[in-house]
């Protein structure tokens, strides 16, 4: 499929007057397909194109609106082997990777269509008049969820589609009834170009207005700040480092009209493991740790960059052997890898820290080696950098004196995506670790290993700052619509002017709180 290198913009493929950038491909190196960054004219177009669509969805029933996303994940499906050999060409993911990441992202885009198409997601919620209450009267109130108007989504460069311009953002904020622009991600913009196709073609399918969706591409940061700064803009979903959400967190709240920034940020989900627990299965273990570091080469936000355990020279000897064992993986574009080797070296700028299995590392080497390090727990307590996520192969086994020193490390911690306990072994830690970690992070992890993100309701994916700006939020799982959303309440409306999710016969069928009760029966 050939790839023009244009923006998607309202319906109309554009050229736009910025620079040119290009995608390279990991593997070789080749640079290859120019695309022209997008201007200032084209984040205004895109984003009061999305304002008037929404004046014409906000009127539109869930189930239209799931008729578009289930279009999408049809359209995306129709992109057939082009789509993944063209993102497999710009991230090295490879076909088998991408292909599960496709059908996770399509998976994710019919969830999303039948949570709109079923109508429940609003949370409806009825107190009926008590008009002879003392001392005073209670009015009818009646409260939903609704749509809020155009949304912004950032893609992140490790996750192409699940986290990309066809990814849970933007699903989430399509299904809750709003027009998204999606700023294209500069290190695969031709994946960013097919899939805006496939958005294209569902809304020239289902009738939508165009500018329910735009894609905009970008080689810097100009056009994110553009975006996230336009006064049409009411929200934002974003997904990548802690520096680049810190960034568009800031440039949100100093708007003259501050918006909320869902960011998913990078994580270094410690992992815990108790003495009695590491002794009985030191191998195990560490073939589980190594392997959760190195897969898709440790580019996960979920990847395990943190061990802390008491002391276990037999356990630091088996995971050199483990990561020395794993095969050396592609990192994704050479930002990621600059990123790592400075990254490390901050790591061993540390006095006290040890690089166990020190290898080569070449500036210009898309492969790096599986790292992993080794500190003391008191060097680690006193050195806030160490607890960064260094994106890419690498783990940092924080070695302690005794459990006591394991609490405070868990103590000192700051928010993450997830935190995992292997201390059954352990029962006394293990119930201590656990109140401690589930203060810390949004999933709490027994006996296993953070990397692989189930997608479903009971899932939550966000953790305290820095690892998500709003640890209330989750952007995996069926609760990622509500971020899209507010509460408005109608008090002693009557029936012609209320949404049909709170009428008195409730013709939606929807279940409700009504005067404290939940219930599917009409009023
Ligand atoms: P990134 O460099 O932060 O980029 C993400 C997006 O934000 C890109 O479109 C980037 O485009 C834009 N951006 C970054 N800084 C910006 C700024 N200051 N102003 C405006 N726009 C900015 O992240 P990445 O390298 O793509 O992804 C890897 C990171 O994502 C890792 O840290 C990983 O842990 C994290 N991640 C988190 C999750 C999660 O769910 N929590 C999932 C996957 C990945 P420009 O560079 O063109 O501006």
């Amino acid at each position: 499929m050939k790839i023009t290198g244009r923006s998607f913009v309202a319906g109309q493929w554009l050229e736009p007057a910025g620079d040119v950038f290009q995608s390279f491909n990991p593997r070789t190196g080749e640079a290859f397909n120019h695309f022209r960054e997008c201007t200032e004219r084209e984040v205004d177009d895109a984003l009061l194109a999305g304002k008037r669509a929404w004046q014409h969805m906000r009127g539109l029933d869930g189930v239209a609106i799931g008729g578009l996303l289930d279009a999408v994940a049809d359209e995306i499906e129709a992109l057939g082997d082009a789509l993944l050999d063209t993102c497999d060409s710009e991230t090295g993911l490879g076909r088998v990777r991408l292909q599960g990441e496709r059908g996770r992202t399509t998976g994710q885009i019919r969830a999303f269509a039948e949570i709109a198409g079923r109508g429940e997601w609003v949370q409806a919620s009825i107190d009926t008049a008590l008009p002879e209450r003392q001392p005073l009267p209670r009015p009818d109130l009646r409260r939903m969820l609704q749509s809020i108007g155009p949304v912004v989504v950032f893609g992140a460069s490790n996750f192409p589609f699940a986290f990309g311009v066809a990814g849970g953002d933007t699903a989430s904020a399509l299904a809750a009834g709003n027009p998204v622009v999606v700023k294209g991600h500069p290190a695969h913009p031709a994946t960013c170009e097919l899939l805006a196709r496939a958005f294209q073609a569902a809304i020239e399918r289902t009738g939508f207005p165009a500018g329910a969706f735009s894609m905009l591409q970008s080689g810097g940061h100009d056009v994110g700040e553009l975006l996230v700064r336009h006064p049409a803009v009411e929200a934002v979903g974003f997904t990548g480092s802690q520096r680049g959400g810190r960034a568009l967190m800031d440039l949100a709240a100093a708007r003259q009209r501050p918006i909320p920034v869902f960011a998913e940020m990078g994580s270094v989900n410690p992992v815990f493991l108790g003495p009695r627990t590491l002794a009985a299965t030191r191998d195990t273990i560490a073939a589980g740790l190594s392997g959760s570091v190195c897969l898709g080469t440790g580019q996960f936000c979920t990847s395990p960059g943190l061990a802390v355990f008491v002391e276990d020279r037999a356990f630091e000897s088996a995971m050199r052997a483990a990561m020395d064992a794993a095969p050396r993986g592609y990192l994704l574009n050479p930002g990621i890898r600059d990123a790592l080797r400075a990254g490390l070296r901050r790591l061993q700028a540390v006095a006290g820290v040890e690089w166990l299995n020190e290898a080569e590392f070449a500036a210009d080497s898309m492969t790096p080696p599986n790292a992993v390090l080794r500190v003391p727990a008191s060097v680690f307590l006193e050195e806030p950098g160490l607890s960064e996520e260094v994106f890419g192969p690498a783990t940092l086994l924080v070695a302690c004196e005794d459990e006591a020193q394991m609490l405070a490390v868990a103590r000192h911690l700051d928010g993450n995506l997830t935190g995992s306990i292997h201390a059954t072994g352990d029962p006394d830690l293990e119930a201590e670790l656990v109140r401690i970690v589930e203060q810390k992070v949004g999933r709490v992890i027994c006996n296993g290993y953070p990397t692989g993100v189930e997608v479903c309701p009971a899932q939550q994916h966000g953790g305290p700052y820095p690892s998500s700006s709003a640890a209330w939020s989750t952007s995996v799982g069926a609760d990622a619509i509500v971020r899209f959303a507010r509460f408005v309440a109608y008090q002693d409306a009557p029936q012609r002017l209320l949404p049909a999710a709170l009428h008195d016969a409730n013709p939606l069928g929807i279940i409700r709180r009504v005067n404290g009760e939940w219930t599917r029966e009409p009023l």
